[in-house]
């Protein structure tokens, strides 16, 4: 099923969210040295009763963006106002955003790449000084004021900081980047949840659906109730090691999480291009696929995990690409 493994969050994933989002920077598991650096800044602003900087977040969808601003609010004792890139169509839009929030409030802009640059331009002043210039009126008549913002905290979530413009990237006085999850954390992770859900798991039932997360949090609850709901109906609603790996083999989820299109991927690398390099604009023809999806959701666990590298050439398939499909590596890329 697809679905598991898709990258945006679901109704479902919603409605449970409220109650096993972590809330306090010691409920956000892994990420040590992230955790680190912020709890340090937190602590700071707070002590000078100043507005903490902003803040710019980025990593693959999944693994904690919205959940660590919402946990830096929290930490900070202020309010979150949530908006997206995409959502805010007009300058009006965020000077209505911006003007309403209260002394040192959080501001959190999911996708901030996918702001129009007028909207951009506005954020601008904001950030450094909070100040917005609005025009109001139109034609001959119009003029721009200048307002006064409070003071306030930007944080802006993205898949790869390189999608944004530098002139935005450089007013952010702070940048975390999050990485892919261990199996360790995950099953950190899936334990949290199943307590807080009420359900029977044991570690190494939790172990096994870390193992097979895809790195992600966002996946590893997913899976956690999928695999509940097979345990329920077929094993008294208790999760072991076996009754993990019996769901995951009805789920069609792989020993690696992999999703098909991390094996289509790989597949037609190796198949139709050799092995590669093949750009990325080839590959993502050859899969039907958008290139964003590609570069933002699937390649980099697969790189992470050393089946892809990326060259000045295009992409590669590793010698453990060939060995995952069962076939021998290219003489040529054994390394
Ligand atoms: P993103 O904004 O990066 O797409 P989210 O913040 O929505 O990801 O996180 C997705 C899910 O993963 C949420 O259900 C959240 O509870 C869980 N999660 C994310 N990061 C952590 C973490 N560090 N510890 C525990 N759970 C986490």
């Amino acid at each position: 099923d697809p679905r598991i493994i898709a990258p945006g969050a679901t109704r479902e994933d919603d409605a449970i969210e409220a109650s096993i989002r972590p809330k306090r920077l010691d409920e956000y598991l892994g990420q040590q040295p992230v955790r680190e650096q912020l709890k340090i800044y937190i602590e700071a602003a707070k002590q000078r009763g100043e507005a903490m900087d902003h803040v710019l977040i980025f990593g693959p969808p999944g693994l904690g963006k919205t959940t660590l601003s919402h946990v830096i609010a929290n930490e900070l004792g202020v309010n979150l106002r949530q908006t997206s890139g995409p959502v805010i169509e007009k300058a009006g839009d965020l000077a209505a955003l911006l003007t309403n929030l209260q002394p040192h409030d959080v501001l959190f802009v999911d996708e901030i790449h996918r702001l129009s640059p007028v909207v951009e331009e506005i954020l601008y002043p904001a950030m450094e000084d909070y100040q917005i210039d609005i025009m109001i009126g139109e034609g001959p008549a119009a003029r721009s004021i200048k307002l006064d913002l409070p003071p306030f905290t930007l944080i802006g979530a993205t898949t790869r900081a390189g999608l944004l413009t530098a002139p935005l990237r450089d007013r952010f006085g702070i940048t975390q980047r999050l990485e892919f999850y261990n199996a360790e954390e995950l099953t950190r992770i899936v334990r949290r949840s199943s307590q807080i859900l009420g359900i029977a798991c044991a570690p190494e039932g939790a172990a096994e659906i870390a193992r097979r997360s895809r790195g992600t949090p966002r996946i590893a609850n997913r899976l956690l109730r999928r695999v509940r709901d097979y345990a329920q109906v077929r094993a008294g609603g208790f999760i072991d090691r076996d009754v993990a790996d019996a769901a995951m083999l009805m789920l069609k989820i792989d020993p690696e999480g992999f999703d098909d299109l991390d094996r289509r991927l790989l597949r037609t690398i190796i198949e139709s291009f050799d092995g590669g390099p093949v750009g990325v604009e080839s590959l993502a023809a050859a899969l039907s696929e958008e290139r964003g999806t590609l570069e933002d959701v699937i390649e980099p666990f697969l790189i992470q995990q050393g089946y892809l590298i990326r060259t000045a050439r295009g992409r590669m398939a590793t010698p453990k690409a060939y060995r995952l499909m069962g076939l021998k590596p290219r003489v040529e890329n054994v390394s």
